[in-house]
């Protein structure tokens, strides 16, 4: 591992109070991030990062990137329609294998977007491990969970789960424990992943109140929202991360803060998908940690942070009426240090001794982002990820000068073609 000395860049750091940019020599050894210099016996090279800002890598908290082969293809249908009727056949018939072509697509066009991390939400065995792999990305990865019970008609799925984390863990993948849904799990089968996940040591992701239907569909089988019927069979908790939150019920925030859980918000999939926004005023009131996904390339159309950012803020400013509603540098913290805070890896989502080195080079000669009045909300109001120039996760760079190293476009592009012709209903 080549170890590198980036001069003439302007950091991005994340402050408690803030973000803040700083003119300041950054080395990166062994993978991870240092001010203190080489000492003459070290080995490196010299990046020259002039005119580039330097930021913490985007942390995409929600995906499914297997999702990409069906960008655009159930566009401007009804949600269960799009759902039962679109996804759901191609996805039960796609071969296994497939899902490491389109994977790698999704891989391909987070990290030319600037996404070095993403949390994955899959249902093809390994294949989603073997594309972040390939990729040189970090990845939080997730075996959807269905059924009745964990140890009966969904225990293929959890071996499944436990193997990959046997087979792939490793200083940039991560495992995770992935129940799909409240009305694709059993009470009894979110109950085990909820112990499971305590004795083995488990983040946990779940779709949660994405729709009105599956708020009124809880209400009628427990009385309750699906938030606080959560909390009562005691699934919630600091190491649970919640996937959508749109229709929150009274009480429901309260609930999520005293828990400790994260919520991660996927603007563009609910507003495309016709479920509404979430209130993500209240969130940040109530103090809960919210952070940024994409969802599925089928939901939203594309894996693109920059894209997310900007309009999650233009969304909330416009819908509260109010353009102080979520200032630009929140956003910006969502999609980075608070990402990190709810992987429970400080180390990641920001710039800072002995940090991993997940950076992204942003070129503010881009004529997007061009004078540089304020590039912290350039950012989110500006941007939107052309102007990544180069991307390095822990330490190694996969796109330099906007070549890619770690991935054969061509090959990905050929092959997922193949896939699309034989798989997709049209
Ligand atoms: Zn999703």
């Amino acid at each position: 591992m080549a170890n590198y000395k980036i001069i003439n860049g302007t950091i991005l750091t994340c402050l408690e109070k803030g973000l803040k940019t700083e003119e300041k020599t950054v080395f990166v050894r062994d993978g991870r991030i240092s001010f203190q210099p080489f000492s003459e016996d070290e080995d490196f090279e010299v990046v020259d990062a002039r005119r580039k800002l330097i930021m913490p890598g985007l942390i995409n908290m929600h995906t499914h990137s297997y999702m990409t082969m069906m960008r655009n293809y159930a566009d401007d249908v009804p949600f269960t329609d799009w759902l039962f009727n679109r996804v759901m056949p191609v996805e039960d018939n796609l071969p296994v294998e497939a899902a490491y072509w389109t994977s790698l697509l999704g891989c391909l066009e987070m990290i030319t977007t600037g996404t070095t991390c993403f949390v994955d939400m899959h249902m093809y065995h390994r294949q989603a491990a073997l594309a972040a792999r390939d990729a040189g990305m970090r990845a939080y990865i997730g075996r959807g969970l269905v059924g009745e019970d964990l140890y009966g008609d969904g225990y293929s799925r959890y071996q499944q789960a436990m193997e990959e984390k046997e087979e792939f863990a490793s200083d940039r993948l991560n495992f995770l424990l992935s129940p799909h849904a409240i009305y694709t799990c059993s009470e009894k089968l979110l109950v085990q992943i909820g112990e499971a996940a305590k004795k083995d040591g488990f983040l946990k992701q779940i779709h949660l109140s994405e729709s009105m239907t599956e708020i009124e569909d809880c209400y009628k089988a427990h009385g309750k929202s699906p938030v606080a019927y959560l909390k009562d069979i005691g699934f919630l908790d600091a190491d649970t991360i919640l996937a959508h939150c749109v229709q929150m019920q009274e009480g429901d925030l309260d609930i999520i803060r005293n828990c400790g859980a994260t919520i991660v918000t996927n603007v563009a999939s609910n507003a495309k998908l016709g479920n509404g926004i979430a209130p993500l005023v209240d969130m940040r009131e109530a103090g809960i940690n919210v952070c940024v996904g994409t969802d599925g390339a089928a939901s939203n159309n594309t894996l693109n942070m920059f894209r997310e950012m900007g309009l999650l803020s233009l969304m909330h400013k416009a819908h509260t009426r109010d353009c102080l509603a979520i200032p630009s540098d929140y956003i910006v913290q969502m999609a980075t240090c608070h990402a990190g805070k709810a992987l429970k890896d400080k180390n990641i989502g920001s710039i800072h001794e002995g940090a991993r080195a997940d950076l992204v080079f942003v070129d503010l000669d881009s004529p997007s982002l061009f004078p540089n009045n304020n590039i912290i909300s350039s950012l989110c109001y500006s941007a939107n990820g052309s102007e990544v120039d180069s991307v390095m996760i822990n330490g190694s760079f996969v796109m330099k000068n906007r070549d890619l190293l770690t991935i054969d476009k061509e090959r990905v592009f050929f092959e997922v073609s193949k896939i699309v012709e034989a798989n997709l209903i049209h």
